[in-house]
């Protein structure tokens, strides 16, 4: 079954959708963290970082050019921003298609919580 992710690509459900390209789409999430948070996604259904091969070298790539464009075009260039991906269980990933997490437009605070 396609993911939700594959699903906002094809226009099937609604998004906020701030990027795409041919590659790689760029919609709001749904449930932000911060002021700015968006999640890039590969259009290739990868579902983690488990699972990508050197094929997928030149889409990971442009996951993080989509992401400074859009940081950019956010305003959040300048004062900052953090990338995440989540992959497996104990980073807590919740949808099995690879996204990387566009964070900013706040002080963001430590990288982890220790524990
Ligand atoms: P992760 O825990 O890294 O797998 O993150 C999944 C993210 O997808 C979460 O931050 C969710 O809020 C977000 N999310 C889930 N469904 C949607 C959706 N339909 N539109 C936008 N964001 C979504």
């Amino acid at each position: 079954m396609a993911s939700i992710f594959t699903r906002i690509i094809n226009r099937e459900i609604p998004a906020e959708i701030v990027y795409e390209d041919d590659q790689v789409i760029g919609f709001k999430d749904i449930n932000p963290h911060a002021p700015v948070h968006i999640l890039i996604v590969p259009k290739k259904e990868i579902p983690s970082i488990n699972d990508v091969t050197s094929e997928d070298e030149a889409v990971l790539g442009r996951l993080l050019v989509a992401a400074q464009q859009i940081a950019k075009e956010q305003g959040i260039a300048e004062s900052g921003y953090r990338l995440l991906v989540n992959t497996g269980h104990d980073a807590g990933q919740e949808v099995q298609h690879i996204h990387v997490h566009l964070l900013g437009g706040r002080r963001l605070g430590p990288m982890l919580s220790r524990g």
